[in-house]
């Protein structure tokens, strides 16, 4: 299971982010990476990305700022 790899991201297990999905679900950065495969389909590539630079917009994000 190729999401094993992604926890190469655990020595940011300390950190909390909010699920860019759910809006409000907030998770250790090491079960959200879970969460956004299993509850989102999220590609590898595309979590990895997102826990890289979190600040990056996904698709609409013209909206603010
Ligand atoms: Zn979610």
């Amino acid at each position: 299971m190729y999401v094993s790899a992604l926890f190469a991201f655990e020595c940011l297990e300390g950190v909390v982010r909010t699920c860019p999905e759910c809006s409000k679900k907030k998770l250790p950065l090491g079960a959200l990476i879970v969460h956004l495969n299993d509850a989102h389909h999220w590609t590898r590539e595309r979590i990895a990305a997102w826990v890289a630079d979190p600040d990056v917009p996904h698709d609409e994000s013209h909206a603010h700022h």
